[in-house]
């Protein structure tokens, strides 16, 4: 395998080519319009009772969607791509291809809304799910079970940025047995810096909300997958389960794909820097960010990852009082959920994101009070470094009531 410039596996060459042309051909309008026109019709002519060109209704396909739909496949090398109304919808979708029995295996270490719709809501419907640690890829995969129809990773997790070897793990899950589905979220990375498909998964689901729209003004949700069947029914759930996107909102993560290239680059730029610079100050405990050669799967990131984002997490000094000083003196940085825009975001894990992890959960997950997940955004990264340093300090100085 050969490796890129930073030692990491060998970059697409190809990527910002398919982002600013795929699914963007002017020779599909009339018009020959070099962007894609917003198609707000819900509905569409037919010549004659059932006699239609492309489209019927919005809902079961829309000409707008389709450009998203396509750029996305291809920048995953995927068949297919279809796009959901939020990453939640995305996994409804996933998740209901699943019938009552079945059972779901899934990292333990993952997104709070994820978790919530497997132990909240599949559950009800007698869809059972194991969450188990998944670093070790044989540990994990011990958990599989003869009625387990699919499995769901996370890589790197959130909001601890534990690292799965997806190719080790893809290969036992098949040698149990290859019906089994294999989902990766690839949510944090985009397909700029991972692509599970090649790496064994079966499907890849996003929330586009993140990086792929990266201006924090569209929540979507999309999918990838190269199996012809999964495709066929993720379609159908598309449309029965109304879970779809606005043609404006699909317009807007098109238009943003076309700088997803530049933006992951300067996301993996200045979130290394800040990682270096917390991981040397006397006021952080502990630095997670797989980028660093103190992290403990830094290699397999280097083998399975072209890069990393501009995600982070860490441990203040302090207990909650120190951490939440620290987080309201912030000042560049935005304390809000969400993350992969722009604009650095600061998130407070055990209060916010992931309060609907269950208490016991989240303190064998390491979901403590003093950890702080931070999305690294594409300021000039000197003023984020002094923001950093400034509400640490801040942090220290409060008195505890
Ligand atoms: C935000 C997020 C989701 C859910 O996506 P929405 O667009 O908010 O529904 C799923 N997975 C990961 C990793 C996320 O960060």
């Amino acid at each position: 395998m050969s490796t890129n410039e930073n030692g990491y596996r060998k970059k697409d060459l190809h990527f910002a080519t398919k982002a600013i042309h795929a699914g963007s051909e002017a020779e599909q309008w009339k018009s020959m319009a070099v962007v894609p026109p917003i198609s707000l019709s819900t509905t569409f002519k037919q010549y004659g009772p059932a006699d239609f060109e492309q489209y019927e209704y919005s809902r079961s396909g829309n000409p707008t969607r389709t450009c998203l739909q396509r750029c996305l496949a291809s920048l995953d090398d995927a068949k297919y791509g279809l796009c959901y109304s939020s990453g939640l919808g995305a996994t409804t979708a996933i998740v209901s291809l699943l019938s009552a029995g079945d059972h779901m295996l899934s990292v333990d270490d993952i997104y709070g809304g994820t978790g919530r719709l497997f132990r909240s809501v599949a559950q009800r419907f007698n869809i059972s799910t194991t969450f188990a640690e998944g670093v070790d890829a044989e540990k994990f995969c011990q958990h599989l079970q003869p009625n387990t129809k699919l499995v769901w990773v996370e890589s790197p997790t959130n909001p601890l940025l534990k690292v799965m070897d997806i190719p080790r793990i893809a290969s036992l899950i098949k040698a149990y047995n290859k019906d089994i589905i294999f989902v990766v979220d690839n949510t944090f990375l985009t397909s700029y810096f991972q692509k599970p498909l090649a790496l064994g998964a079966d499907i890849v689901v996003y929330s586009a909300t993140k990086y792929l729209n990266g201006h924090s003004d569209v929540v979507m949700g999309a999918v990838t997958t190269n199996n012809d069947g999964y495709y066929d029914r993720l379609k159908f759930l598309q449309n029965a389960m109304g879970i779809v996107p606005s043609p404006f909102d699909c317009y807007l993560v098109l238009r943003s794909l076309k700088t997803l290239k530049l933006r992951m680059e300067q996301h993996m730029k200045n979130s290394l820097a800040v990682a270096e610079f917390l991981e040397s100050h006397p006021l952080v405990e502990k630095v997670m960010h797989p980028g660093l050669p103190s992290h403990p799967q830094h290699e397999v990131a280097r083998r399975v990852w072209s890069g990393c984002s501009g995600m982070l997490s860490v441990y203040v000094r302090g207990g909650l009082d120190e951490t939440k000083a620290f987080l309201s003196a912030l000042k560049v940085i935005t304390l809000a959920e969400s993350l992969g825009g722009y604009e650095s975001l600061a998130d407070h894990p055990e209060l916010m994101t992931h309060a609907s992890v269950p208490a016991d959960v989240r303190k064998q997950l390491g979901i403590t009070s003093n950890l702080v997940r931070l999305s690294i955004g594409l300021e000039s990264v000197e003023d984020l470094i002094r923001d950093l340093d400034q509400a640490l300090q801040a942090g220290q100085k409060i008195k505890k009531s």
